[in-house]
């Protein structure tokens, strides 16, 4: 479904592009040995190079490099052998050098393109324009005194992956998508943590309307949106406003914006700057990065199995439904946790249901994650095998379920503790129901006229079996001996 805002002049389309930038996890920064680790005390983690004393020289981080080429090749992209570091000059008072080390002209990465999964199932392809390296600023702190600004330099220099989509993106579930697949292939990969309220993952967001058909509508950007329902709420309330100005005979302004999550909407910060407002020019302390073949040929071959190609895998060879395989492959623990299941369970359909179902429907409750799950997934597959086996019926399998995940043991342990067994043996399940029939004429006589009372019986049959025969043959045994 296309998603429009309706105005008074009839629908709008909307028209997105991200820039998303994403801290590269490597144990130093980008042109400095200092450390990166999150939290650490202000300004425990600044050298010479990152506060920018006179004479010091960067040099470039090989593990960097490394890092940016494994999501280029995630992003389906092209790696640029020859790329080149330049100087993006501006002056504010977390940046000592007084430019950011960045690259415009000759990004590492080029051209590429990843598949976002909709809530409806389907997938649309989106364009990566380019994918460069460049370093993080520090951070001005204003809220711990009341008359003076704090810097904390321990984020200045870190390398940051800026990721530039074309403008291909059409609603905020689009981008939403967009920003969790980004995410997912970061994880998978190891190049960045994704987490968004640290910091390590921010979006710019540009926004604009058109009439469907027209060429594109002058555009904003809203900095630095911190969280994936922050860039919905912004591209909503961004387009909103966007039409109503244009229908009320004005005209949008390319500006910088900033999201006040607060109110809800955004608001102006600045007129637009332009690459030449920048002076960028090819930064004199750095040589130009050329790759040997080798180099990249040697992540090439390192690289893992991607989401999509999992998803794929899990829907031609486990037969899932395509929903079910996105979701499980989201996060590459999940699958990898999954396939063991399968695995043990001997039943790939049957394990997804669970796995999906009772076990994250648990852990959710719990509030606990994946790694401290009291239920390994060796276990939870021995449930589902005995599932599959008919030696316990789905309903006794929650039950059990449950004192696996208080107490711990194995599924095979508990029915056989608690003499789950499902009966499957008819001469037992038909005494039962013989005797059933011969205490309660009146029902027998019912039921002849009104078969839904069939249900009563099933009941009775179980309770008396205390849960454990089953349903099949119950029903089956039930209908001959009463004629139905
Ligand atoms: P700049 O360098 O000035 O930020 P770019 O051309 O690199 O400009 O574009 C930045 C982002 O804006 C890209 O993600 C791109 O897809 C997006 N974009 C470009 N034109 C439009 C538009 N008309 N509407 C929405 N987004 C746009
Ligand atoms: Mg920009």
């Amino acid at each position: 479904m296309t998603y429009t805002i309706k105005g008074n002049t009839g629908e709008w389309e909307v028209v997105i592009g991200l820039e998303v930038h994403a801290q590269v996890i490597s144990n130093s920064k980008l042109f400095s040995g200092s450390a990166t680790d999150f939290g650490a005390e202000p300004n425990s983690q600044v050298s010479f190079v990152d506060s920018a004393q006179p004479g010091m020289l960067p040099v470039v981080n090989k593990e960097c490099l490394r890092q940016a080429i494994r999501t280029g090749l995630g992003l389906n992209a092209e790696i640029n052998r020859y790329s080149v570091f330049d100087r993006k000059n501006y002056f504010y008072a977390d940046l000592p050098q007084g430019y950011q080390i960045s690259q415009l002209y000759h990004p590492i990465v080029g051209e590429g393109q990843i598949e976002i999964d909709l809530e409806d199932g389907s997938t649309r392809t989106i364009g990566i324009e380019r994918l460069h390296l460049e370093q993080d600023a520090g951070k001005s702190i204003h809220d711990l005194d009341p008359k003076r600004s704090f810097i904390d330099l321990n984020r200045c220099g870190v390398a940051l992956m800026e990721i530039v989509s074309r403008p291909d993106l059409r609603s905020p579930e689009e981008a939403g998508a967009y920003l969790r697949k980004l995410r997912t292939i970061f994880r998978y990969l190891g190049t960045c943590d994704g987490n968004m309220e640290e910091g390590s993952m921010r979006a710019d967001v540009n926004v604009s309307v058109r009439k469907p058909g027209d060429e594109f509508g002058t555009r904003t950007e809203t900095k630095n949106v911190n969280s994936i329902r922050f860039v919905m709420q912004a591209i909503e309330s961004e387009a909103l406003r966007q039409v109503k100005l244009v229908e009320s005979g004005g005209e949008v302004q390319q500006e910088t914006r900033l999201w006040d999550a607060g109110k809800g909407h955004t608001r102006p910060m600045r007129s637009k700057e332009f690459a030449h407002d920048y002076r960028y020019f090819p930064c004199p302390d750095l040589l130009p990065v050329n790759l040997p073949e080798s180099f990249v040929d040697a992540i090439k071959s390192d690289m893992p199995e991607l989401p999509d190609d999992k998803k794929k895998r899990f829907i031609n060879d486990y037969g899932l439904p395509a929903y079910d395989a996105g979701v499980l492959v989201a996060e590459r623990e999940t699958a990898a946790f999954y396939e063991q299941v399968a695995e043990a369970a001997g039943n790939a359909k049957l394990a997804a249901n669970w796995t999906m179902g009772d076990f994250f429907g648990a852990l959710n409750k719990a509030d606990i994650a994946l790694a401290d799950s009291p239920i390994s997934a060796r276990q939870l597959g021995g449930l589902i095998k005995l599932i599959a086996d008919d030696t316990i019926s789905g309903r006794i399998a929650k039950d059990v379920f449950e004192i696996m995940w208080e107490t711990g043991k194995d599924a095979e342990t508990i029915v056989e503790e608690k003499g789950l067994k499902q009966i499957t043996d008819t001469d037992e399940i038909e005494g039962i129901i013989d005797q059933i029939i011969a205490d309660n004429p009146a029902q027998v006589e019912k039921v002849k006229v009104n078969e839904k009372l069939l249900g009563w019986f099933v009941g009775q049959t179980m309770k008396a079996t205390g849960g454990k025969a089953n349903p099949g043959v119950v029903n089956k045994l039930l209908k001959d001996k009463l004629g139905l």
